[in-house]
């Protein structure tokens, strides 16, 4: 039997990421809910097996550990429900597969996570599902793409590594007028610093893996659903029965507890990384929506409450072998795919040889950073080195 009071309802972000999901009376007292681990729930007579009766039924279903998280998720979330993955991509394929059927028609943002991209070209097209993708920057004119039989409008914000900014309620007005569900990958700023079904998304995705997890030590997903589209969601999730591990479960758990600092801290470190890589005389463009000369800053200010870690640059043009030198040298900055973590990365990338619907000429080679907490002093000279061998290997060539 629970002891704990209810809680009022009107707490604030950080007191309900605390208290979310956590019933320490139900725990013989202890602060956290273990790692319950297990496939066979047992019931005590026949009458209760055969009906199943009992608040878990099978491992796959549920445990106290797997609950506590889609608890705590829906309510952070803002949601009538939320399912877990054993990766942020399986994530994107479950809210996919609930809503669409052999048939239907995908409009899916050209700006997307490569691997949903493939998912779309690959599955989806197998089992009789379009996909077309359309130009990020499109909003409400994202009608004049709908057919008679497009279930689902797919978007992400910012774009996968080009930080295009989408217009979510623009898109998510013109899709609800067609009856189309709208899903949304909102791992870049989280449900804190974008309350998805507030603005209008249906089912919203987050790699669990990057600011949850915070420690690049675990893989997960979730999707968060409003009243329309849980149910169907909740039956793709026990049709696959794609379950997460129990221990990247609990370390997700006690990843949320901390999100809200780690988040803040992340996009005052960003920040002041962006700025300071615009005046370098090497850059080109940034790509990080909170400064104001992004393009898509407009966007960002009036539906974000904040930005996270991650963002691009575009370098003015130099050899491949000069891009080599500034990167291999680095001492602090890791190279490497993911994000979310404690530690400071740095990859390049180039979308052009896949975007159909847009193409990608910035004039000069990519860089997508994700700033970790370490002091930004050591970040700079670790960067002002990496610039300075990128000049010497141009400059020694010429
Ligand atoms: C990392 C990422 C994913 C996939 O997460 P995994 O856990 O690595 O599968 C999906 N969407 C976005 C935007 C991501 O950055």
């Amino acid at each position: 039997m629970s002891k704990t009071p209810s809680r009022p309802t009107d707490l604030g972000e950080r007191t309900r990421l605390v208290h979310a999901g956590r019933d320490p009376f139900e725990q013989h007292g202890f602060v956290n809910t273990p790692i319950y681990r297990g496939s066979t729930v047992l019931y005590p007579t026949t009458d209760d097996l055969l009906h199943r009766r009992g608040r878990y039924s099978y491992g796959t279903k549920g445990t106290p550990t797997t609950e506590s998280l889609e608890t705590a998720w829906t309510e952070i979330a803002g949601a009538a429900g939320t399912v877990l993955a054993p990766s942020g991509l399986a994530a994107v394929t479950l809210a996919l597969m609930s809503c669409l059927k052999a048939g239907d028609h995908l409009l899916m943002t050209d700006s997307v996570y490569r691997p949903t991209r493939q998912f779309c070209d690959g599955m989806l097209k197998k089992f009789g599902v379009e996909t077309t993708y359309y130009d990020p920057l499109i909003g409400a004119g994202i009608e004049s793409l709908m057919r008679p039989n497009t279930a689902a409008v797919f978007t992400e914000a910012p774009g996968s590594q080009s930080f295009e900014m989408q217009d979510i309620p623009a898109i998510a007005e013109a899709a609800h007028r067609r009856g189309a569900v709208v899903i949304m990958d909102n791992t870049w700023a989280t449900p804190l610093f974008f309350p998805p079904h507030e603005r209008g998304v249906d089912m919203a995705i987050e790699a669990g893996t990057k600011y949850l997890s915070g420690g690049s030590d675990l893989l997960l997903g979730l999707v968060s659903a409003n009243e329309r589209c849980f149910k169907a969601l909740r039956e793709t999730y026990d049709a696959f029965a794609m379950c997460p591990g129990p221990e990247d479960v609990f370390l997700a758990l006690r990843g949320l507890r901390t999100m809200a600092l780690r988040l803040r801290e992340h996009e005052k470190q960003a920040l002041e990384m962006a700025r300071w890589l615009q005046a370098r005389p090497e850059v080109a463009q940034v790509l990080h929506p909170a400064l104001e000369t992004c393009p898509g800053h407009a966007i960002w200010k009036r539906d974000f409450k904040g930005s996270s870690g991650l963002f691009s640059v575009i370098l003015k043009p130099c050899s491949d072998r000069a891009l080599a030198a500034m990167l291999d040298g680095l001492a602090l900055f890791g190279m490497g795919y993911s994000w979310g973590g404690f530690e400071s990365l740095v990859i390049p990338f180039d979308c052009a040889s896949y975007r159909t619907a847009t193409s990608w000429a910035p004039g000069g080679h990519a860089l997508r950073f994700h700033i970790g907490l370490e002091d930004l002093d050591d970040l700079k000279r670790d960067l002002d080195a990496g610039f300075a061998r990128l000049r010497e290997t141009d400059a020694k060539a010429a």
